[in-house]
């Protein structure tokens, strides 16, 4: 009898889930879950086997040329997850199973931590205790919670007796994500002393043939505690109990290709279908899932207490107008007392780069990327920069073309590092930015020589902000704290309260005493007047009225359609008829309450030389819409012309 393979492609295919193409007779090692070599289109191409059957088809089909895996990669119950990510993003079957093989870089050495830590489980407080046996009740069930604890209340702590209490009383696993893995050396040397060979990381700086070794262990049941970045969600596991999302609020838990997938989301649906135990843990948790915890949708605890006996430090705010130096004297003053006294400071400033403006006199405007709508930035080595493409230029060459005429404004954390040095020349100062760690080796070496005080003043971009606990620093500053409120976003708000919460949270988790001091010129703004009450609750309160009146999530769901194309026309006519096959189809289905948006063009028009248009469109349930969203995926577009969908995007930029 002849056998046929059903063959999921990671392609955005139209019509079809699958491909079927004849097993040959001598290929005997095919099998569910394998990877193959097939044609398609005359070119040869890799897929997934996901069902094997004998029933003929009624078209002329080619054989399967090689098979890739000795064993299955993807398990039956990663077949399912997809199937539930094709209709929920409205994807493909082959894109959702491949986000779930793993991937990765080639040629970057493993990093060795060398730092401290606790090898025992810690005792814990009242607080912690209450919300580790509220959860632990839970295991075998459906179930998600929200652990709302401020910095260094002890998250991890909790974190790590629900995964001990698994791994000792169960025969489950447990997955662990956060957002960055670089950042968090210390949690992941005590998971390390404690977990030993139960533990396995999956995440993006790794080698491929090393996540590879990893995921195999991780199917075979060998591991059942997996730390890991977003994707690590889809770790096969035997047998899953327990999901860990740490600063569920993190924007790196977004996919941003297709399908378009939220950990939180995959986390949910795995609960769901393995009766899992989902955590949520953050100090400045998502509007929406603080918003259903409130509600009762969600189970909910709170840590109000720092851990260690450590006080929450004291925040002060400094308004400083004028440009003319990059931090006021306030400021620099408290540094200086600081390394007086050997202790450490951090300084946060929020946008990489030297000067992040460059002014023509003659035109009298910005110098503009000419592949996107965005400015370029000067960087040190004499050269413009554009941050959305990575356009290039060298600066001589740009100021010969504006005959000298123009002027580097505002200030990049390579700015504010050579005023720091120019200040304090004795003191030991490192920067962290996307540019100083193109090498993660660096991260890593630059953080363990933060928490062996070996640095005097560390600063750089958002990436200090999360994880950080190195007891010596005691003063937190944050300069230019506005930072990313003008950006014409949905999220904009809780983004920075975050940040600035976040980055606060780094002073004084010892018995020394911490101080943070906000800059901002724009100290009225009810962001930055919360984030220096660092009260979330009062936050939250103010954004949910903001989300209700201008009707974004939690009190509506979003999808964004948006074209992209290198040709201005066709992005704009091919969103026109978008619109208008959407509108048809809204009027003639009962659905109620849609409210469409646009089309307009996107905020950050043309990005790398593609124009992006889009619509947002506003519904109480997707479910419905879906189907027609379905259909307009399958709408002729103009050759050149892509549509991205978006289930519930993060931004709208
Ligand atoms: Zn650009």
């Amino acid at each position: 009898m002849i056998r046929y393979a059903e063959v999921a492609i990671n392609l955005p295919i139209k019509d079809e889930d699958t491909l079927t193409y004849e097993i040959p007779y001598e290929l005997k090692n095919v099998e569910v879950g394998k990877r193959v070599e097939i044609e398609v289109r005359n070119k040869k191409m890799e897929g997934v086997v996901i069902e094997i059957h004998s029933l003929i088809p009624n078209y002329k089909t080619k054989f399967i040329q090689r098979v890739v895996d000795k064993e299955p990669i993807i398990t039956t119950a990663q077949i399912e997850l997809g199937k539930w990510m094709k209709e929920f993003y409205v994807s493909t079957l082959g894109e959702s199973l491949y986000k779930m093989i793993p991937t990765g870089r080639r040629n970057i050495s493993g990093e060795k931590l060398d730092i401290a830590a606790e090898s025992k489980l810690l005792k814990l407080n009242p607080d912690q205790e209450k919300a580790y046996k509220s959860i632990r009740s839970t295991f075998g069930k459906e179930s998600t919670h929200l652990l709302y604890g401020i910095t260094g209340s002890g998250k991890t702590e909790v974190y790590i007796h629900l995964m001990y209490d698994l791994l000792n009383n169960t025969d489950k696993s447990a997955i662990f994500l956060v957002p960055e893995i670089s950042l968090t050396v210390q949690i992941l040397k005590r998971l390390e002393l404690i977990f030993g060979d139960q533990l396995a990381m999956l995440h993006s700086a790794m080698k491929v043939s090393e996540k590879f070794r990893n995921y195999q262990q991780i199917l075979k049941g060998e591991k059942r505690i997996i730390v890991g970045t977003r994707s690590a969600i889809f770790a096969p596991v035997k047998n899953l109990g327990l999901i860990i999302l740490d600063e569920e609020h993190d924007g790196s838990y977004k996919e941003h290709s297709n399908p378009r997938y939220h950990a939180r989301q995959i986390a949910m649906q795995r609960s769901k279908m393995s009766l899992a135990t989902v955590v949520l843990g953050s100090a400045t948790p998502s509007i929406e899932s603080f918003y259903h915890a409130k509600r009762g949708n969600i189970s909910f605890h709170t840590m109000k207490e720092r851990a260690k006996s450590a006080e929450l430090s004291k925040v002060f705010l400094q308004e400083k107008k004028d440009d003319k130096d990059i931090i006021s004297d306030t400021l620099l003053f408290k540094i200086k007392q600081r390394l007086d006294k050997k202790e450490q400071v951090v300084l946060l400033l929020n946008r990489r780069g030297h000067s992040p403006l460059i002014f023509s006199k003659a035109e009298k405007k910005m110098l503009e990327c000419p592949n996107c709508s965005t400015n370029l930035c000067y960087h040190n080595k004499g050269k413009a920069i554009c941050h959305l493409c990575g356009y290039n230029e060298s600066y001589a060459k740009l100021s010969d073309r504006m005959n000298g005429e123009i002027e580097l404004m505002g200030a990049g954390t390579q700015k504010l590092e050579e005023y720091l040095l120019e200040k304090f020349p004795t003191a030991i100062i490192e920067r962290l930015d996307q540019d100083a760690t193109k090498n993660k080796e660096i991260l890593t070496d630059v953080i363990g020589r933060l928490i062996a005080h070996k640095i005097d003043i560390l600063t750089g971009t958002q990436m200090i902000a999360k994880g950080l606990d190195a007891s010596h620093v005691t003063l937190v500053g944050v300069i230019n704290a506005n930072t990313g409120l003008g950006l014409p976003d949905f999220r904009s708000s809780e983004r920075v309260y975050s940040l600035l919460t976040q980055v606060s949270g780094r002073a004084g988790r010892s018995e020394l005493k911490g101080e943070v001091i906000i800059e901002t010129s724009n100290s009225t703004h009810p962001v930055i007047q919360f984030a220096t009450r660092q009260n979330y609750d009062e936050f939250f309160e103010h954004e949910i009225l903001v989300r209700r009146d201008l009707l974004y999530p939690p009190f509506c769901r979003l999808i964004r359609l948006l074209t992209r194309s290198k040709l201005e026309t066709k992005s704009a006519d091919s969103i026109e008829l978008i619109k208008k096959e959407l509108d048809i189809r809204i009027a003639k289905s009962d659905l109620k309450d849609v409210i469409v948006l646009g089309p307009a063009p996107a905020p950050f028009y043309k990005i790398d030389s593609n124009y992006r248009n889009h619509i947002v469109i506003k519904c109480n349930s997707l479910q419905k819409l879906r189907d027609i969203i379905r259909q307009i995926k399958m709408l002729p577009l103009p050759a050149g012309v892509y549509l991205e969908i978006d289930i519930d995007p993060m931004d709208l930029v």
